[in-house]
């Protein structure tokens, strides 16, 4: 029931990369996805900023398209990745220039090259006074990442959250990193997507935040999302606003839900609600069947 017919080359278009920032706690990520949020709102838009949905879109001053996960963290990484949903495109290793490489420096490293996600390194906090980037660049050899200022291949863009000062750079270095990934997905077929954030509105009902892989996800579509299914009542974007449709790379607020889904389930959209009905309560009933398993065990 669920499509997953490979695409063929000539209905692919290219989409957004979907960038996560990882590095050592403190060491700035929610600052920096904070302040590229904030110089990306046009004027008379300011009202979106306060706007929270799991993931926002920038557009750089060359006008491509960037899709943040605007939730920083290694937890968030690796559960979604352990439970396939493998979302993101491109790391950026945000390490502080008045630090050092740290433990989870390191982790970050490791699961961006256990994952194969082509990794940048921003380094950070270069507006204080002892910030010292090529003690990071070299510090980064010893984890064999060597940095394009020392004639590797990973790029490395010294930027200040605070100030602002090479947020501009770091989008393009990440806009030229997706240009050689070439990354591509059908806007024509049944939607699937990742959940990166769910919870129960009191106001509104179950909700979920849902990064669209393939396809375009529409209102009235019916959907199954790992053990929930729903029919799409409302999808807002990440400006707070009412769309009819999200394609690749774009994310949405689902509204519909039968039930609250979890961080990482995957949303299939299915041609009728017995359908959906049904695969979620196989799901249903699997889950089940492996507590019980495990109880017993
Ligand atoms: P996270 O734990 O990696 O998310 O780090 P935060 O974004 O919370 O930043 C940790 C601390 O460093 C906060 O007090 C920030 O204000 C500060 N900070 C972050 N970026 C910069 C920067 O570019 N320059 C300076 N001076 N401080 C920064």
């Amino acid at each position: 029931v669920i499509d997953t017919v490979e695409d063929k080359a000539e209905d692919l278009q290219s989409r957004p990369p979907i960038i996560t920032i990882m590095g050592h706690v403190d060491h700035g990520k929610t600052s920096l996805l904070d302040a590229i949020r904030k110089a990306n709102v046009v004027s008379g838009e300011a009202g979106g900023i306060t706007q929270h949905i799991g993931a926002y879109q920038v557009t750089t001053d060359s006008g491509a398209v960037l899709s943040f996960l605007d939730t920083p963290g290694h937890a968030a990484f690796t559960s979604m990745r352990a439970r396939g949903a493998n979302v993101t495109d491109i790391v950026v290793l945000v390490v502080a220039a008045d630090d050092a490489v740290m433990p989870q420096t390191v982790e970050a490293i490791n699961h961006a090259k256990a994952a194969g996600v082509p990794m940048i390194v921003a380094i950070n906090k270069v507006d204080k006074p002892e910030a010292d980037p090529d003690k990071v660049r070299s510090a980064l050899l010893h984890h064999e990442v060597i940095v394009e200022k020392l004639s590797g291949d990973v790029q490395d863009v010294e930027v200040s959250a605070k100030t602002g000062l090479g947020l501009d750079e770091l989008l393009e270095a990440i806009a030229l990193q997706a240009e050689i990934l070439e990354l591509k997905a059908n806007p024509d077929r049944s939607a699937q997507g990742a959940v990166i954030e769910a919870q129960l509105d009191i106001g509104r009902g179950p909700v979920a935040t849902v990064l669209v892989q393939h396809g375009t996800l529409r209102r009235g579509d019916i959907f199954v999302v790992g053990e929930q299914w729903g029919k799409v009542r409302a999808l807002i974007n990440d400006k707070g606003e009412r769309v009819e449709e999200a394609g690749p790379s774009v994310p949405v607020e689902v509204l519909g839900l039968n039930g609250t889904p979890e961080a990482g389930d995957v949303l299939n959209v299915v041609e009728t609600e017995a359908q959906a009905r049904e695969i979620a309560e196989f799901r249903n009933q699997q889950a089940k069947d492996k507590r019980a398993a495990a109880g017993a065990a």
